[in-house]
């Protein structure tokens, strides 16, 4: 028998389970497929919100809305399941060279950084930073995937992109039928047929668990991060890696990552390894999203490519699509993938 529902969505990491949550609680039928044996970033990820990155400490485009949206988000979670999936903590960032010591100097000086950048500290030589923290991400999946299992909305299956059936208005997949599929399959979306056209550019990442019986009060952060979870845990990441992409975690990524130890924390010498984990950040070329419908393939969509920021992105981008889908509101237009249309 077919089952007729709204909208199929692949991949049920941080991006395929929050649109779903999303399009789910404003009434529309969403199913979600997605394979357990297949590893997702989200599972690995450490959640890190950080509104200022990089060498040259830049601030988050549109970083007010996304903040408001993704605490909305996880509130609204936390407060449904009696859960806390979001932990805010401050952030001690530790200059590495004179180029990061006169960007603090210039991003001080100008008042949209004012509620993120603090003084610099007497005792070290760095800042704190403010409104950063962590999301954690395997709770707020499983907390997901609960609440999605107990209304049969998903199904947990390996998607072949070949048993897709695509008529004039509707996709079948198996017994399901809807009108539209959206695409989530993290950086696997780049063998997606439709959407292989997307400029992806993937990066490997790995994360090593420490247990110690001292942990830092902040999360600590000089390009390389301790960020402390609890219970004597903390985590330390995280490579880039643009080569060999696998989630298979290396010895050479291990010693890059102890390696960075001393300079985050020098009391932080007894800590034991105690878990290391491996996998592929979906980036994009433009440093951009792909959200939006093929071009040729009207019950085709993605909503991919949120790169090393899905905790901090994928809320608003989430309720934006949702609103495109719904009520036909226009789509971001950095994000829409119709800047490739040429
Ligand atoms: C080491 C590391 C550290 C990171 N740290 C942070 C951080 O501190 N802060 C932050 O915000 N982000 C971080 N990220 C990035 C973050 O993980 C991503 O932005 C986000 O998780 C992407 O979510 P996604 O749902 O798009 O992809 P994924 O989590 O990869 O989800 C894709 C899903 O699709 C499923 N799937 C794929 N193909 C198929 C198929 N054919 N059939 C069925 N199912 C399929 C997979 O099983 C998976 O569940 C990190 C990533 C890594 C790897």
């Amino acid at each position: 028998v077919t089952r007729k529902c709204d909208l199929l969505i692949v991949g049920a990491g941080l991006a395929g389970s929050m649109l779903a949550w999303r399009l789910r609680q404003a009434g529309c039928d969403a199913m979600l497929i997605s394979d357990p044996i297949i590893p997702s970033a989200s599972r690995a990820a450490a959640g890190l919100i950080n509104p200022v990155t990089g060498q040259r400490l830049v601030l988050q485009e549109n970083i007010e809305a996304l903040l408001e949206s993704a605490h909305a988000f996880y509130h609204e979670i936390e407060s449904r399941f009696g859960i806390t999936i979001l932990h805010q903590r401050q952030m001690l960032r530790l200059f590495r060279n004179d180029k990061e010591r006169s960007a603090w100097e210039k991003r001080k000086a100008n008042p949209k950084y004012r509620p993120y950048l603090d003084d610099r500290l007497q005792s070290t030589d760095g800042f704190i930073q403010h409104k950063t923290g962590y999301l954690d991400t395997n709770m707020l999946l499983d907390t997901l995937y609960g609440a999605f299992r107990s209304s049969d909305a998903l199904i947990e299956s390996s998607f072949d992109y070949a048993d897709l059936d695509i008529d004039k208005d509707s996709v079948r997949w198996r017994n399901l039928e809807a009108k539209r599929i959206v695409f989530c399959e993290g950086w696997r979306g780049q063998s997606n047929p439709w959407f292989a056209y997307l400029p992806f550019q993937p990066a490997k990442g790995e994360i090593l668990t420490l247990e110690s019986s001292h942990l830092p009060e902040r999360i600590i952060n000089r390009g390389k991060w301790l960020l402390p979870t609890g219970k004597n845990r903390c985590k330390l990441g995280a490579t880039y890696g643009w080569n060999n992409l696998n989630e298979v975690p290396s010895d050479a990524a291990r010693d890059e990552l102890l390696a960075a130890l001393p300079l985050l924390d020098d009391s932080s010498g007894e800590a034991k390894v105690i878990n290391h984990v491996a996998g592929i950040r979906p980036g994009t070329l433009d440093k951009h999203p792909f959200i939006g419908f093929h071009p040729r393939q009207p019950g085709l969509a993605i909503f991919n490519g949120f790169g090393s920021k899905g905790s901090l992105l994928i809320p608003w981008y989430a309720e934006q699509f949702a609103k495109h889908l719904l009520a036909e509101k226009p789509l971001p237009s950095e994000a829409d993938i119709a800047r490739f249309n040429g």
